[in-house]
């Protein structure tokens, strides 16, 4: 027996009223869905799911996003920027777990004395691998020289999150001023995109102020931008944060985390070819949050390779997972948690976007 479910996919394209209808779809409803999804991603990018390395490598931050735990005014985050010996070692883990891809993670620093660090960081990274490494690197806006500095320097994959595609709620969730200009973010986003990055974005699900309408606009920005690759996840609060004021305003978290999975499935069927990683977040929300993103569409996993003794400081959000663990304990469970998942893992494989090299007409691995 059809449901309304199945017929709204059976369309060739889902229109704005069709997204806002399936976000709100019940768990009987949602399993078509994720179905559905499932199929597009086995159909076009195959079950396979790669792995990127994850270094946050400082938590200190010159901006102040009103949802984030290390933001700069926040006095209780306590700072910390890894040596340049402990990256590397972090990424030679990495590297010798046959894990494909790092990435480089950070809080928003934009100067020359760090630009040049991250050009001899990429270039280390690219020599210790033999280029093997495939490297990402999110160290949010910069002048477009820069990035092409880091590109020529051996980073390829750039993520930056638009966190809202909605100016007005853009600007309920950070300051209005010149260091948060939406258009800013946005003209990043298209140099990116011109110096030749596969270039990523996201959003934030279940933010305070959100709407359905807004998400089903998310997920259009991102086609329209024309994206190669997506991380997004659900919004965790963190009490040392402006935006913890309006927690009364949230849906509970297991509803966050739902709708994140549909946003998952949602923008697989829209954008087939991209990938979509498994956002940690949803690991703090259910412990295998990120697994159950790869059964319903994502494709990319970032295990968290950074030391340690660091961990509990890059506290974006409360409850991050493992923050107590060693690298190398992750390895072990996580293999076996994308076991049930059904997919293989693709050991020491760049796994690029698809998309990418389809929409620069180029041929990929
Ligand atoms: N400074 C860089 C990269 C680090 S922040 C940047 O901002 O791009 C990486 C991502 O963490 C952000 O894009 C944001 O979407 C996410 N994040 C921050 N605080 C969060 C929170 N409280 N809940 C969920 N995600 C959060
Ligand atoms: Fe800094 Fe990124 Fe957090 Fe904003 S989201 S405060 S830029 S680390």
């Amino acid at each position: 027996m059809s449901n309304f479910v199945e017929d709204i996919l059976k369309q060739p394209a889902l229109s704005k009223e069709d997204i806002v209808q399936l976000l709100q779809t019940n768990k009987e409803e949602r399993n078509i869905l994720f179905k559905h999804a499932a199929q597009i991603k086995e159909e076009y990018v195959g079950k396979k799911v790669y792995y990127r390395g994850l270094i946050e490598m400082s938590n200190i931050c010159s901006k102040n996003c009103y949802y984030c735990g290390i933001r700069m005014d926040n006095k209780n985050a306590e700072r910390y920027d890894i040596s340049d010996k402990d990256i590397l070692d972090a990424v030679r883990f990495a590297y010798e777990s046959n894990y494909g891809s790092v990435v480089l993670q950070a809080g928003e620093i934009s100067s020359p004395k760090f630009t040049k660090r991250i050009t001899n960081l990429l270039k280390q990274i690219k020599e210790l691998s033999n280029n093997e490494l495939g490297i990402t690197i999110s160290l949010g806006e910069q002048p477009e020289e820069v990035y092409q500095e880091w590109f020529d320097a051996g980073a390829h994959r750039y993520l930056l999150r638009i966190e809202s595609s909605n100016p007005d709620l853009y600007y309920k969730i950070h300051p209005n001023n010149e260091k948060h200009d939406f258009e800013t973010r946005l003209a990043c986003l298209k140099s990116l995109q011109k110096v030749g990055y596969q270039t990523g974005t996201g959003v934030m699900i279940g933010l305070p102020f959100q709407t359905y309408e807004d998400l089903a606009n998310d997920l259009f920005f991102m086609k329209n931008f024309d994206i190669d690759m997506c991380g997004m996840g659900p919004y965790i609060e963190h009490v040392d944060t402006p935006l913890y004021k309006h927690k009364d305003l949230l849906m509970p978290v297991e509803d966050r985390f739902v709708l994140t999975l549909k946003m998952i499935s949602l923008l697989r069927i829209i954008m087939k070819d991209i990938n979509i990683a498994a956002a940690t977040a949803l690991q703090a929300i259910d412990p295998i949050g990120r697994e159950k993103a790869i059964k319903v569409g994502a494709n990319i996993i970032m295990p968290n390779v950074t030391p340690g003794m660091y961990r509990d400081n890059y506290k974006l959000y409360e409850n991050k997972p493992c923050t107590d663990e060693e690298a190398e304990d992750c390895t072990n469970c996580l293999e076996m948690r994308i076991g049930i998942t059904g997919d293989d893992i693709g050991y020491g494989e760049w796994g690029d976007s698809k998309h990418y090299y389809k929409r620069r007409n180029l041929s990929g691995n």
